[in-house]
């Protein structure tokens, strides 16, 4: 792509400490806080994860950076830089790109995301985006899947289910939260739900070689969950939805006991935190309802 697009982009992106050298010359210089660094990768591909033809290229902008900050998130880290890397189709491609960068940006601005390079590239096929991301982690450290015990809680952010309806492009990664959770409580472990709320706490009690328990009659059902079910009435349930569709993008936590009574009574984030359960020394995924015994419950969602 000509050097004017690399003018053009280089006036929009915001300064940032933290970047000595950025867009302009071969690679970039990142100045850390700390020894350690966080990186994460997703790469997203028309006809694969959206229709070019019918989606809007500035929320598959934002949508492609949010994925990312939803990943740090995860592991309790705040979002330093990223690099960008575009494969446009050779009709339109600078109007692609323009777009895809006026949704991305503003995002950036908002998480103190430094766009620091990447690559920009034409060719006779699909659009096709990969963000790499680094970001570091707080005092506490980052938070892994595998740091739960038995007898956490299991707490959630958010509702689920339905986000097809929208909620798959417009969400809001959870990075001040996780952080914030992570610096102040005992959060052992986390996951950010990309493919299915039982499917992700599933990875998540396996990785701390543990089970989980889940009380069926408190997972936060979103309104699009219940829309979905009403809608067809071969779509499942409400709950269904719930557990398994996946792009959420809300925190499974595994808190300590006290830590997680103390949260769900203080509410302290200005999303809902939900305790929907707890690790257990059983491996699997088991339900619990009111008036019924333990079952198996099986993880669904997507599953590439
Ligand atoms: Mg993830």
């Amino acid at each position: 792509v000509e050097a004017e697009f690399i003018e053009w982009l280089r006036d929009r992106v915001a300064a940032s400490s933290a970047v000595l050298t950025g867009i302009g010359d071969d690679a970039a210089i990142i100045r850390l806080p700390g020894p350690l660094a966080v990186l994460t990768s997703d790469m997203l591909m028309d006809g694969v994860d959206f229709e070019l033809e019918s989606a809007d290229m500035r929320r598959i902008g934002r949508k492609a950076l949010a994925v990312n900050l939803s990943d740090v998130a995860a592991m309790a880290c705040r979002p330093v830089a990223a690099v960008i890397s575009l494969a446009l189709p050779l009709s339109r491609a600078r109007w692609y790109a323009e777009e895809f960068y006026a949704g991305l940006l503003p995002l950036a601005e908002k998480y103190s995301v430094a766009v620091a390079g990447g690559d920009t590239n034409t060719w006779n096929g699909p659009f096709v985006v990969n963000i790499t991301l680094l970001g570091t982690p707080p005092q506490a450290g980052p938070a892994l899947r595998s740091g739960g015990q038995v007898g956490d809680e299991i707490l959630v952010t958010g509702e689920f289910g339905g986000s097809i309806l929208g909620r798959h492009f417009d969400f809001e990664p959870r990075v001040a939260e996780a952080i914030w959770l992570r610096e102040h409580e005992e959060v052992h472990a986390a996951i950010d739900v990309s493919d299915g709320l039982s499917l992700d706490l599933f990875r998540l009690a396996a990785a701390s070689s543990c089970g989980a328990e889940i009380d069926l009659s408190q997972i936060p059902i979103s309104a699009a969950a219940h829309e979905l079910a009403e809608g067809s009435e071969s779509s499942g349930s409400a709950l269904d939805h719930a557990l398994s569709d996946g792009e959420d993008f809300e925190l499974v936590l595994a808190v300590e006991a006290e830590s997680a009574a103390r949260l769900v009574s203080s509410q302290p984030l200005s999303v809902p935190l939900t305790r929907i359960g707890r690790l257990v020394a059983e491996p699997g995924l088991w339900q619990i309802s009111p008036g019924n015994p333990r079952a198996p419950l099986k993880p669904r969602g997507w599953e590439y």
